[in-house]
């Protein structure tokens, strides 16, 4: 009896797991054929110095403009090709077009740095090295220095020694990494001082309650002390309101990327935007209290 039910515990388990795969393998099939169709946008988002108002950079958010759809973000098909070549293709037409945009922006006058994600499978790459350098080379206008990559804190912790070295060969290029997400990997302090990037994305989940959870008021105040003692600049994702800024501001944050600022948009916006924003007259006060 026990036995039977067993088996049919087993026939179950293997049509569930038949419809995964091939769940898997339709959806890797449509971001083959996006891919192809031209149908993926990078949407870009401003990153700022709050105080003054100056723009870094921003970063490269991908976007399905799907023909019925409409705008699918990268939640809903990244997860499904990661770790497939399909998904290796879109790093690669991502990296690609971003130094497109970059040089186009350079033709008008308007210089940013760029900030890109790489997955977990693109820095696995073997030949990781030779793409980058390969992409830098077909847009001989953009400064290695004016391009970052941002590797999720958990993707890097996967593979520490690899990744350390691969930090160490790209900013041998002038190329500077972030840690995204840095926060939520549960690491240890240690890595900090294996791993060469100059910069530290702290997690919107600690900035988004911070206004309520001393708790994660603790712990930015936590991540900014580490990112001085490390000498890495720090910037704060998920700024949904001025209010979050100012305390941002208050606890000495500077840098900022989140929708009180800016929402991710297309490209041709950014030329304007970058030349009209101003910040909040609350953050603008802010520059005029003593810091330190
Ligand atoms: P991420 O790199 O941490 O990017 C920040 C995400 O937070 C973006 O979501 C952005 O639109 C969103 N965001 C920005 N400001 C705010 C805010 O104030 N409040 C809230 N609630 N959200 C905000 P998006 O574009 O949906 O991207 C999600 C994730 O997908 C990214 O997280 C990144 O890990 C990944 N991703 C996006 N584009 C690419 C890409 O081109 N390549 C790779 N490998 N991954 C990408
Ligand atoms: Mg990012
Ligand atoms: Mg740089
Ligand atoms: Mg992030």
């Amino acid at each position: 009896k026990a036995k039977q039910s067993g088996r049919n515990r087993l026939h179950v388990f293997d049509a569930d797991r038949d419809r995964m795969v091939r769940g898997r393998l339709e959806q890797v099939e449509l971001v083959r054929q996006a891919l192809e169709a031209g149908q993926f946008e990078l949407f870009y988002q401003p990153k700022v110095h709050m105080r003054s108002g100056a723009m870094l950079g921003v970063e490269a958010l991908i976007r399905w403009r799907h023909p019925e759809r409409g705008l699918v973000l990268p939640g809903e098909f990244l997860p499904g090709v990661e770790g497939h070549s399909v998904g290796l293709a879109l790093d690669d037409w991502v990296l690609d077009a971003a130094l497109q945009q970059q040089a186009q922006w350079r033709t008008q006058g308007v210089e940013l740095t760029v900030s890109v994600n790489v997955s977990a499978a693109q820095l696995s790459r073997p030949d990781f090295l030779q793409v980058l350098q390969e992409a830098l080379a077909r847009h001989p206008t953009v400064r290695p220095g004016d391009l970052e990559l941002e590797v999720l804190e958990s993707s890097a912790l996967k593979d520490m020694a690899r990744v350390s070295c691969l930090i160490d060969a790209c900013r041998a290029l002038g190329v500077d990494f972030a840690i995204d997400d840095f926060g939520t990997g549960y690491s240890s302090l240690a890595y900090l001082k294996e791993l060469g990037a100059q910069c530290l994305k702290v997690d919107q989940r600690f900035v988004r309650d911070v206004l309520e959870d001393p708790d994660d008021l603790s712990i930015l105040d936590a991540v900014l002390g580490l990112a001085r003692a490390f000498r890495r600049q720090v910037v704060a994702e998920g700024v949904e309101t001025v209010a979050h800024g100012e305390m941002l501001l208050h606890l000495g944050y500077e840098f900022a990327q989140g929708y009180a600022i800016a929402r991710p948009m297309p490209a041709q916006e950014i030329p304007a935007w970058k030349a009209t924003w101003q910040p909040d007259a609350v953050w603008q006060a802010c520059a005029r209290l003593p810091h330190e």
